[in-house]
């Protein structure tokens, strides 16, 4: 994602524009079968949506299972939610017509078609226990079905309707990550974006008013109309969530950039084809610089929302709303780098928010870099960013006498939005272009390239990006990433007498 703070950041500090394995055709193949299923029909009416879902999930853990849990994320949006999507600060603008909740309730759960046992648990109600019949052993499949009702919000969000477009991000159940601390229940957060989920297959059918148009993760692979509604199925194979964007205003520009299709939906941006081109040309930057993106489909999508953008695979939605043109480019190319990292190479989002967004805010610099006729270069968007880090810095001593500059906290344990942001994103794009002055830049890009293809397809942790970069560098870079992570690297301009940590 790509917040305010970060708009503001670009804003203040950056006058002149910005400163503001196996991948491939492979990878489909590779990762996209024996994998959990999920087939989803969702009826969309007026503000909410009837939903039926299959979940064949596959236990892939070592660990035998005698139950499954599911995240509830449309419940955080409800009233009584205590990890609110949208923090104090934002709440008016968010909100434009006053609160409006969204919630999921689940009506009905079975177990390979029998009447199962389910509680929803945690403080928000955003976990979904569903018990078992019998025991899931390592590698075998159960299939749990389920019947809901989601009810939209009127909210400027990843979830929720606007006078322009619905956004339907984190709508569905979608099964909890088992991993070596067990079943990851990590509840929303307005830090940040609180997710972690493993690949999986997806066949969604979805029926809504044949006046919309529908952007999706996906291909579409199927539409028919019938008397007021359109009826279109969605097949998505190898991606670690699924999330649409719906309009009655949309205008379309596609293309193809090395054999993805990529599609701009938009209906307010009057520099749509300049916009098109930043996206085609951040699809193939990144694609010669990390490693090919393995997807066919590649939607953008101009829509309301409070933040500057959200990453879904295949799907990224940019606000409608930034005042310059510029922060609207830069949020294009830092969503679309998602796809990289998040999309491809997924991590807990909860956990190390810090990993998959200084990424991609260090690939915008990369971006620039490699596409000269934008005239922004590396060393000035880095000069502004440790100018700005410290500003940040000294404005925050002031006001709360003491600034806390680690990253390596969970979203929960960012105290601002603010904190959040100069640490994963302003503090951790420093921090790599600091690691890549060390060891040079190829071999700063051969470890970028690496971390892409050993982790395609999976969770990766901070750990093993520091591994990445010792064996490919051959040198001890793991000391100088924690001392920016934990907070103690010291960042400042001595010129001008800052100097802070
Ligand atoms: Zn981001």
């Amino acid at each position: 994602m790509k917040n305010k703070f970060l708009i503001v950041f670009f804003a203040i500090v950056f006058s002149i524009p910005f400163f503001a394995g196996c991948v491939g055709k492979d990878f489909l193949k590779k990762y996209g079968t024996n994998i959990t299923n999920y087939d989803i029909d969702l009826n969309l009416n007026e503000n909410s949506i009837d939903g039926k879902q299959t979940t064949n999930y596959k236990n892939t853990t070592s660990n035998i299972l005698n139950e499954v849990y599911f995240h509830l994320y449309p419940n955080s949006f409800s009233n009584v939610a205590m990890n609110k999507p949208v923090s104090k600060v934002y709440e008016s603008k968010a909100y434009p017509n006053g609160p409006s909740y969204g919630k999921i309730e689940i009506e009905d759960v079975n177990v390979e078609n029998k009447d199962a046992s389910f509680s929803v648990e945690n403080t928000d109600n955003d976990s979904l226990k569903v018990v078992l019949a019998s025991p899931l052993y390592p590698n075998d499949f159960v299939s749990i079905e389920m019947k809901y009702t989601i009810t939209i919000p009127n909210v400027l969000h990843r979830f929720g309707y606007n006078d322009n477009t619905i956004n339907l991000g984190n709508i569905y159940p979608i099964v909890c990550v088992f991993d070596e601390n067990g079943w990851d229940k990590n509840p929303y957060s307005s830090n940040g974006d609180p997710f972690y989920s493993n690949l999986a297959n997806y066949n969604v059918t979805m029926t809504y008013p044949k006046s919309y148009t529908l952007a999706s993760t996906g291909n579409q692979i199927f539409s028919q109309e019938e008397n007021e509604n359109k009826t279109t199925k969605v097949s998505a194979v190898a991606v670690r969530d699924f999330a649409m964007v719906l309009s009655n205003k949309f205008e379309i520009l596609t293309g193809v950039v090395d054999g993805t299709t990529i599609n701009y939906y938009f209906y307010n941006d009057q520099k749509s084809n300049e916009s098109f081109e930043v996206a085609k040309k951040a699809l193939a930057t990144f694609n010669s610089k990390f490693g090919k993106y393995p997807y066919s489909q590649l939607s953008i999508v101009e829509t309301g929302f409070l933040y500057g953008g959200m990453e879904y695979p295949n799907l990224v939605m940019i606000s409608d709303s930034l005042e310059k043109y510029d922060d609207y480019c830069i949020t294009i190319i830092h969503e679309i780098a998602h796809q990289w990292w998040y999309g491809v190479v997924g991590n807990n989002e909860f956990e190390h928010g810090w990993l998959d967004e200084s990424l991609a805010e260090y690939s915008v610099v990369v971006f620039y870099e490699n596409n000269p006729e934008y005239e922004i270069k590396r060393d000035v968007c880095i000069k502004n960013a440790i100018t700005s880090y410290c500003l940040f810095v000294d404005v925050y001593k002031d006001v709360f006498d003491e600034v806390d500059t680690s990253m390596n906290r969970k979203l929960d344990q960012f105290d601002t939005e603010p904190e959040y942001v100069y640490a994963a994103y302003v503090r951790g794009m420093i921090m790599f272009d600091d690691v890549r002055n060390l060891i040079g830049d190829k071999k700063f890009f051969d470890s970028l390239k690496k971390y892409y293809s050993q982790y395609s397809g999976q969770n990766a942790t901070p750990e093993n990006l520091f591994r990445v970069f010792e064996d490919v560098s051959g040198k001890r870079v793991r000391a100088i990433f924690m001392s920016y992570v934990d907070g103690s690297a010291i960042i400042g301009n001595i010129e001008n007498g800052t100097n802070q940590s």
